[in-house]
């Protein structure tokens, strides 16, 4: 399969993150990924965005960027926001790091990008944003249709 992109832009509200894992559920169907490849995908996209909403932006409405693409069997994720920025991130990344604990936040958003993605890169700037890259290999193989 050829190269296949896509870029969406959206305002940080929070009804707009069942959309953003939709958009970008619909988009790796072209790669007939299995349900569980899917629902790892969403919950990864989901906590990004989420992130965005609450941390970059403290709740104001702004936007974030979701950029996709698909080279063969390997599907990229990035979300973008313009927002504070993250002054430690490997402190921020690191499993119930968390600075809203006064908000109920787990501190779990990061590990489990991590663990249902193949490979995440965060990078930040203080004032500037955070760019959190995402990619997940889905293997054709398990595909039965694609078997038969
Ligand atoms: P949970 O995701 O479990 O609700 P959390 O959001 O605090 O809790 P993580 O998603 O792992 O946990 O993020 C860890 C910390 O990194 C956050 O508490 C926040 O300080 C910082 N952070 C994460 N994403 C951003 C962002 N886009 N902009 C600014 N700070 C961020
Ligand atoms: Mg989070």
């Amino acid at each position: 399969m050829q190269r296949n992109e896509m870029k969406l832009e959206f305002d940080s509200r929070s009804c707009n993150e069942g959309f953003a894992r939709v958009a970008v559920a619909a988009f790796m169907t072209q790669l007939n990924p299995t349900l569980e490849e899917v629902a790892d995908v969403k919950t990864a996209v989901s906590e990004a965005v989420t992130n965005a909403i609450i941390h970059a932006y403290e709740g104001a409405v702004r936007k974030i960027v979701i950029e996709s693409r698909i080279e063969e069997e390997l599907l990229t994720v990035v979300v973008r926001d313009t927002g504070k920025g993250i002054a430690d991130v490997k402190r921020a990344m690191e499993p119930l790091f968390t600075t809203k604990a006064e908000c109920d936040r787990a501190g779990m958003g990061f590990a489990f990008m991590e663990a249902f993605m193949d490979s995440l890169q965060v990078e930040s700037e203080p004032g500037r944003g955070t760019c959190v890259t995402m990619t997940k290999h889905i293997t054709r193989e398990q595909n039965k249709y694609e078997r038969q």
